[in-house]
């Protein structure tokens, strides 16, 4: 049984955006609260959380998080990555492994330098890179994971599968000549699917549809999604196949 739960579902501004008074960030339904987007990964006693937004601390609180073996990185946009400053909880004398691809931890590297000296600072984070290639399968704990490579407009980023899930949020393009095979069998996939109107750098929910019924997925999770739609109005629309993820919700997925 592999564990998800959703930390945050929300695009870069979080939902409400800060000073906007439209129907979706002055929603009652706790469902429209959206926070930065990020998930928790846990497998018997293995814990990874893919990205650290700027509310990574509120996250790790709100689910009870004590321990974590891996954190990856999909890229160094700031919604995504902010919040490592206090991954320094989940590091002591040993490194907490950071994994990603070269050019994403090279890029996390020029923003948290001193996250990975070896002389540190007393009391920062101590993290340790762990390059991982395009498509290749590496192991944290219990869990294996395979870097699923896509494009966010004009950047190179990267996805995660592990086991029948996948996890591709920031996406305009799933190349599927290049991850061809790769994707086969997935019975969870959570798509970054931002809004109605076209993106240059997110899927719309039916680009994120149609992609996710190309390569045979079962059922769709929406995340990083804005204020231009409410949960309840995604739902009313794509169910049953793809349906909004929100903060704080738990998918139990069976591994046979
Ligand atoms: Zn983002
Ligand atoms: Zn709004
Ligand atoms: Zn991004």
């Amino acid at each position: 049984m592999t564990r998800i739960e959703f930390l945050g579902t929300g695009t870069s501004h979080g939902i409400p955006v800060i000073g906007c008074h439209c129907p979706v960030c002055t929603s009652s339904d706790p469902h429209d609260k959206r926070y930065r987007s990020s998930i928790l990964i846990q497998k018997g006693n293995t814990s990874v959380v893919i990205d650290t937004g700027y509310e990574f601390r509120l996250q790790a609180l709100r689910a009870g998080i004590e321990h974590l073996d891996a954190v990856l990185y999909t890229h160094s946009h700031s919604d995504h990555l902010m919040g490592l400053d206090d991954l320094r909880v989940f590091t002591g004398d040993a490194k907490l492994p950071v994994y990603s691809t070269s050019s994403v931890l090279d890029s996390i590297e020029s923003v948290f330098p001193y996250a990975f000296h070896d002389m540190p600072y007393k009391g920062v984070p101590r993290l340790e890179r762990r390059a991982v290639a395009e498509h290749s399968s590496f192991t944290v704990g219990n869990l294996e994971f395979t870097v699923i490579p896509v494009m966010h407009g004009c950047m190179r980023i990267a996805g995660y599968r592990f086991g029948k899930c996948a996890y591709i949020t920031d996406v305009s393009d799933m190349l599927f000549d290049e991850n061809d095979g790769y994707l086969d069998g997935i019975d969870i996939l959570i798509i970054g699917a931002l809004r109605d109107k076209p993106h240059w750098s997110h899927f719309t929910f039916s680009q994120a549809v149609k992609n996710a019924k190309h390569i045979g997925a079962k059922h769709v999770y929406f995340t990083h999604i804005n204020h231009a739609t409410s949960y309840s109005e995604i739902n009313m629309r794509f169910a049953p196949y793809a349906e909004s993820a929100y903060d704080s919700l738990v998918l139990e997925v069976d591994d046979d």
